[in-house]
């Protein structure tokens, strides 16, 4: 990068980054280069990056395994149409899918991302009551405090109250809500967690095609972790109801709650299972919609007779390709001890934060970290101090989390959790 200020300023000028205004826009760090977990700033400047570029790059930047997948594929091709044509990487990672996912899930659609894998499932469940001849099943059930994506139908299911209900009203579909769960993921179950969501089975579910939350973990709705209880509930209310089930891990998948997908914490099986972020390590955008056979027959045997949906870049050969060396590589890795020690250390470092004034709550599951402050952050204020202490944290409302690539060490972990520290201590 020549002249980084006219990057910069070019970038504050013509350039929308995620939540930002173009009349206000926030300080934006130019980068150059990533390797490993560290991100380089074109000023020559080195972080330690705490945030795997929002849970994908779970081995690191930059990994030799993943960069060689990709320039093998491109010197196959880049990318073909997968209307009519279909080719390896698609189907080695569809057999991969379908060989980790509970036993009951078959049948994969690839997408582009997350939130269009969010849109697949809800239309695969409406599709799902069509066929079965009844259409008044079409709402949603989800939970508060939830996060499912930014395109409408996710829009949604997410938290009404930070989900941009407001902004959008009347022109979201209406859907139904129970409150977010609050037994804690270790705390012996507390059977009342469940009664609202039951009663709200009860009253509804004739009009309600599927039940839609992030398994054990809500991300980007709060960063709250909750009882495996809970999903075996749920499964239970779903056969019980007649109503479908997606599960959402598109956040966790992958490793990151401490088991390779986090329903495993409950040993439950989704109708249908949303997929994304770190399905390529990182490396480029793609999401995989999976669901039963018997979802999959009943919605193609209705008035349709398949389903309607069809991504120009449907399972974008470069995609596949890096997700299938991603996973085998995290299979191949002990990524079970390494997220134990992740865990094992964020508990340590960050418990005893929870005696600061301004801190609310610590709490860490798996490769997350969270510590919950009692007032909102001010991201304007608080980020360029990270980043002078060498570290990459992006803080949101009243949270400071983290959820590192499973390859960081002893020194480099302690260099975040120790960062987080001194913020809260001069704050
Ligand atoms: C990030 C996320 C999405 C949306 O994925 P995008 O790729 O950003 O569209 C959906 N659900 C969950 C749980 C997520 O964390």
């Amino acid at each position: 990068m020549h002249d980084i200020n006219a990057l910069i300023d070019f970038d504050q000028q013509h350039l929308w980054h995620p939540y930002s205004s173009i009349i206000d826009p926030s300080p934006t760090w130019p980068v150059s280069a990533a390797h490993g977990v560290r991100i380089r700033l074109a000023n020559g400047r080195e972080l330690i990056d705490g945030m795997a570029s929002w849970w994908c790059a779970i081995h690191g930047y930059n990994h030799p395994l993943l960069n060689q997948a990709l320039i093998k594929q491109m010197e196959q091709m880049a990318h073909v149409m997968f209307g009519g044509l279909t080719h390896e990487p698609a189907v080695e990672l569809g057999r991969r899918l379908v060989d980790l996912t509970p036993e009951s899930l078959d049948k994969v659609f690839f997408s582009d991302s997350g939130s269009v894998a969010v849109e697949v499932a809800i239309k695969m469940a409406l599709q799902y009551w069509q066929a079965r001849e009844q259409p008044g099943k079409h709402r949603l059930l989800s939970l508060r405090k939830g996060y499912h994506g930014d395109t409408f139908g996710a829009m949604s299911v997410c938290d009404p109250v930070t989900g941009m209900h407001d902004l959008f009203s009347g022109l979201l579909p209406s859907q139904l809500f129970a409150p977010t769960p609050s037994c804690a993921f270790d705390a012996p179950w507390d059977a009342m967690d469940i009664s609202a969501l039951t009663e709200l089975m009860e009253q509804h579910h004739q009009e309600l095609a599927a039940v839609i939350l992030e398994p054990i973990v809500q991300g980007a709705g709060g960063m709250r972790f909750y009882h495996p209880e809970y999903l075996r509930q749920v499964r239970k209310l779903c056969d019980h109801y007649d109503v479908l089930w997606i599960a959402d891990e598109i956040a966790t998948g992958f490793g990151r709650s401490g088991r390779l997908f986090a329903c495993e914490h409950a040993g439950v099986a989704p109708d249908i299972l949303c997929l994304g972020k770190a399905m390529t390590g990182g490396y480029l955008s793609l999401a995989a919609t999976l669901t039963s056979t018997h979802v999959a027959e009943t919605l193609c045997g209705g008035s349709a007779g398949c389903f309607m949906h069809g991504p120009t870049f449907m399972a974008n050969p470069l995609a596949c390709a890096v997700s299938v060396a991603s996973i085998d590589l995290l299979l191949d890795s002990p990524w079970q001890q390494r997220i134990g020690a992740i865990e094992a250390q964020l508990k340590a470092e960050l418990a005893p934060l929870a005696s600061h004034t301004a801190v609310a709550e610590v709490r860490v599951l798996g490769a997350i970290g969270v510590v919950e402050m009692k007032d909102a952050v001010d991201l304007r204020q608080i980020q360029p101090r990270l980043v002078e202490q060498g570290v990459w944290l992006r803080p949101f409302d009243h949270l400071i989390y983290l959820m590192p690539a499973y390859v960081i060490d002893t020194d480099e972990l302690g260099a975040l959790t120790h960062a987080i520290g001194q913020v809260i201590a001069d704050s």
